[in-house]
């Protein structure tokens, strides 16, 4: 730990009982604790580390990340158990990732205790806004957003001299309010989110602002979301907007996308890890779509589910698209268009141990 961490606790937090009707239902990134963690880069070095009372920020006008998107984020939870007690899942795992996105996009590089302190600082301040979940199937935690933008006052385009630091905390409840449902994925031709060399592997706030106008075109063909090829020659799978992709065969292996320019997503790597222990082989290898749509009318495809932190695993029941060749739209169902076991268990696996369940044999919670 590098940084000096002052704690300055809100003068006026959220009454309980107001806490407690927000929690009762809190949706999705919609209602904010009381504290943010907050720390400034100046001068080269690190500084005025605290958390403090939410409070929005002041920018000057000529601020880089409003201008160029000089700017960085995470995503993760801190998940309530039975006995009271709060977790952090393998933040760690977010701690070099933001690393990593920093060095893309030309920031400075946060230490990654650093990045594990001030989260973990800031979930203590605030754990009375970690839901507690009604049942062993009820899903409520605190997401937590760590970002990271540029600040100096300066409209050329170089890497900007300030920077600041936040940790800002909004509760969860489920993301499938009524049981678990697959979702319609479109096959965008017209756009692409990533390509060698771009900023695809980052975690950036421009890849979520190009991302939009694909998201409304899958909207417009009654999709939930996009599913993006490669930006060179449109054929190879990669990634939804803010999920990892996996297949299912009909003998027991588990395909994903290999890294290259796709978010090397922390419920990815984890569920890599998990499948062995469900009888499951894996593979990180190229995909085309042409594989997939003939696997899927073959049955060689049996299930496809998107992984990511927000709704951890969401089953894909079907695919949308333009065919390049044909110019004809295309529906491919996967399966028999229900969500499938394979899915279930694995988010039932991944579940049980971020909310205390199952034991935690690979130390992945803090
Ligand atoms: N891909 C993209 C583009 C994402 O935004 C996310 C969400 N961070 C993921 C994949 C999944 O990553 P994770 O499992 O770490 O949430």
């Amino acid at each position: 730990m590098t940084l000096d961490l002052a704690v300055h606790p809100a003068p006026a937090p959220l009454a309980d009982d107001a806490r407690a009707a927000i929690l009762a239902d809190p949706g999705f990134g919609r209602y904010f604790t009381d504290h943010m963690a907050v720390a400034r880069w100046q001068d080269g070095a690190w500084q005025d580390a605290e958390i403090t009372a939410l409070a929005p920020f002041s920018l000057h006008p000529s601020a880089a990340v409003l201008h160029y998107g000089q700017e960085i984020f995470e995503g993760l939870k801190a998940y309530r158990h039975a006995d009271g007690s709060v977790h952090l899942f393998r933040p760690e795992k977010n701690a070099r990732r933001f690393a990593q996105s920093a060095e893309r996009l030309a920031l400075p590089v946060l230490p990654e205790d650093d990045f594990v302190a001030t989260v973990a600082a800031l979930v203590e301040a605030d754990a009375a806004w970690v839901p507690t979940p009604r049942d062993a199937s009820h899903e409520a935690s605190l997401y937590i957003r760590p970002f990271m933008i540029a600040t100096e006052a300066f409209l050329g385009v170089r890497p900007s001299q300030e920077v600041t630091y936040s940790v800002i905390a909004s509760p969860a409840g489920p993301y499938f309010a009524g049981g678990v449902q697959g979702v319609a994925l479109w096959v965008t031709e017209q756009y692409t989110r990533a390509s060698r060399g771009g900023t695809g592997a980052a975690k950036c706030g421009g890849n979520y602002a190009a991302s939009l106008a694909a998201q409304a075109e899958a909207r417009e063909h009654g999709c939930d979301q996009v599913l993006y090829l490669d930006g060179e020659e449109h054929a190879w799978l990669e990634e939804s907007g803010t999920m990892n992709l996996f297949l299912v065969t009909d003998d027991g292996e588990l395909v994903t996308p290999s890294l290259g320019t796709i978010l090397e997503g922390v419920t990815r790597d984890s569920i890599l890890d998990l499948a062995p222990d469900l009888g499951l082989r894996t593979t990180e290898r190229r995909v085309s779509l042409a594989e997939l749509r003939d696997d899927l009318a073959s049955g060689r495809v049996r299930e496809v589910f998107a992984a990511g932190t927000a709704a951890v695993i969401t089953p894909v029941t079907a695919f949308r698209g333009r065919d390049a060749a044909t110019g004809d739209d295309y529906e491919v169902t996967v399966g028999d268009g229900a969500p499938g076991t394979t899915a279930l268990a694995i988010r039932t696996a991944l579940l049980d141990v971020q909310y205390g369940r199952a034991e935690d044999t690979r130390g992945w919670l803090r």
